[in-house]
């Protein structure tokens, strides 16, 4: 075994047993840690401060309960997390997760993820994430806003503009944002960005709402046209229906490809003459139904129960922006199958690591989160300079930075991968990217 192999072999039997039911975060970090083996063969300085074993260990994990009251009078009792990871590059920066499956695992995993995907972004933002398993379906706008209230009477302990800024994330959107920045303001008198993804008329930035969606679209048109290729008239799958899905959509549109599902945790939708935006948007932020209702308005279209990835149909493009390991290794045998010729994650973590196999060995082209849905994050960190000012730029402003940032992106991670001769593999690429930034400010900074 080489010096890397036995490094890399201890890191992680230490993170098996330091933390041994913590699955999603083992699966995160396993990836990042085998694709780096060029990188420390290269710089042994890595190894010798042991910058990984630091990388792998959260500056800070905050645990905490949230009380609150339901529209019955019952007392609910749910948990929430912030887990500080890491600060070496700017302030802790990742969203909020508001979802049932939420737990320690988990946020880890995205906190990790988070740390890599705002390196490459080039913007002065460190690592973080939280959440709660509370869940918001269902529930009334008076029930969401005791919770968040609930929610941030606690977290407001730990955060600050200079600090950690929270965002969004599944189940936090525009509603919930703006009950937590609320109860942060009353709490703390005073008016600061604390939080990204807020509404346009208390301090939001316009482009934040489209930037994942539009970034990940961004992000697959530089990988597409780097292979002399294109998205005009490409057939598209995307899952999911929410925030990222959505505007993805848009923008796949209108770069003239077309779009032939949406879908949610029940079903999906496939409409082969492609998915129309507009009743999509009214399902979904404006009555905030079931996707199943658009089979309902749009004639052409079929609702099928079950997951989009076992729908067997020609296309070019997956685009998986619904939630972590919704495409496992079987899933992934048919959409290779199927043809297709780029994937790329909109969602954090969709492909399980049995999948991102598949797709390799299938010379399938893979986009992976921390680079394609680092749009999200970079209009975030947007927004905090516009905070910082206190200036509001435009929405062409803002979208034209979105698109120069998402390219930059695409050329780093190309450039690492031609680098270590990776031969067209934007997964290490983008964690090698991201690594080494991180890397080089946590030796410059010492052992802290
Ligand atoms: P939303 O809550 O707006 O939408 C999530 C969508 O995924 C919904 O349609 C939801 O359906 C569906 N979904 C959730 N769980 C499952 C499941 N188990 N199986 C199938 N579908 C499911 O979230 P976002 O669009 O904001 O986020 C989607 C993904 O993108 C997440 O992985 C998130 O971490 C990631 N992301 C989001 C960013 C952002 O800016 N919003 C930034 C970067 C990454 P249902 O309504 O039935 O739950």
């Amino acid at each position: 075994m080489t010096d890397v192999e036995t490094y890399i072999k201890g890191l992680k039997e230490k993170i098996i047993s330091r933390d041994p039911d913590q699955s999603e975060f083992q699966e995160a970090v396993f990836t990042v840690i085998d694709s780096l083996k060029p990188v420390l063969k290269k710089h042994p300085e890595y190894i010798k401060a042991n910058i990984l074993g630091l990388m792998v260990e959260p500056e800070r994990v905050i645990q905490f309960r949230v009380p609150w009251q339901d529209d019955k009078g019952n007392f609910q009792i749910n948990r929430g997390f912030r887990v500080q990871f890491n600060s070496a590059i700017g302030p802790y920066k990742g969203g909020l997760r508001f979802h049932p499956s939420v737990n320690l695992s988990i946020v880890k995993f995205l906190g990790f993820e988070q740390i890599l995907k705002n390196s490459l972004t080039g913007l002065p933002i460190g690592g973080g994430k939280g959440g709660s398993d509370f869940d918001p379906k269902g529930k009334s706008d008076l029930e969401i806003m005791r919770f968040c209230q609930s929610f941030m009477t606690e977290l407001q302990k730990h955060i600050g503009p200079d600090l950690d800024v929270p965002a969004g994330d599944i189940g936090v959107g525009g509603r919930e944002i703006g009950y937590l920045y609320g109860q942060y303001k009353r709490l703390n008198g005073s008016q600061n960005g604390i939080l990204t993804g807020k509404g346009l008329q208390y301090g939001g930035s316009l482009a934040r709402i489209e930037a994942t969606g539009f970034g990940l679209i961004y992000y697959l048109d530089a990988l597409v046209k780097d292979q002399n290729d294109t998205l005009k008239n490409k057939v598209v799958k995307i899952s999911g229906a929410g925030n990222v899905a959505i505007y993805a959509l848009q923008k796949a549109q209108e770069k003239g490809a077309k779009v032939v599902t949406v879908s949610d945790s029940n079903g999906y939708i496939y409409d082969s003459n492609g998915i129309d935006l507009a009743t999509v948007k009214q399902i979904k932020e404006v009555e905030r139904a079931r996707i199943k209702e658009y089979a309902d308005k749009i004639k052409t279209a079929q609702y099928f129960e079950g997951s989009v990835w076992d729908l067997s149909i020609d296309y070019d493009i997956a685009l998986p922006c619904a939630t972590q390991n919704e495409i496992d290794g079987k899933k992934a045998q048919l959409i290779a199958k199927d043809g297709v010729k780029y994937i790329a994650e909109g969602a954090n973590m969709p492909s399980n690591t049995e999948a991102i196999k598949v797709y390799k060995d299938n010379q399938i082209i893979y986009g992976p989160a921390k680079a394609a849905n680092a749009g999200g994050v970079a209009v975030s960190a947007l927004e905090m300079s516009q905070n910082s000012e206190r200036l509001s730029w435009s929405f062409e402003d803002v979208d034209g930075q979105l698109q120069d940032i998402m390219q930059d992106i695409y050329d780093k991670t190309a450039a690492a991968d031609k680098e270590y001769d990776l031969g067209k593999d934007f997964q290490a690429g983008a964690n090698i990217a991201g690594f080494e930034k991180v890397a080089k400010a946590m030796l410059a900074q010492g052992l802290v």
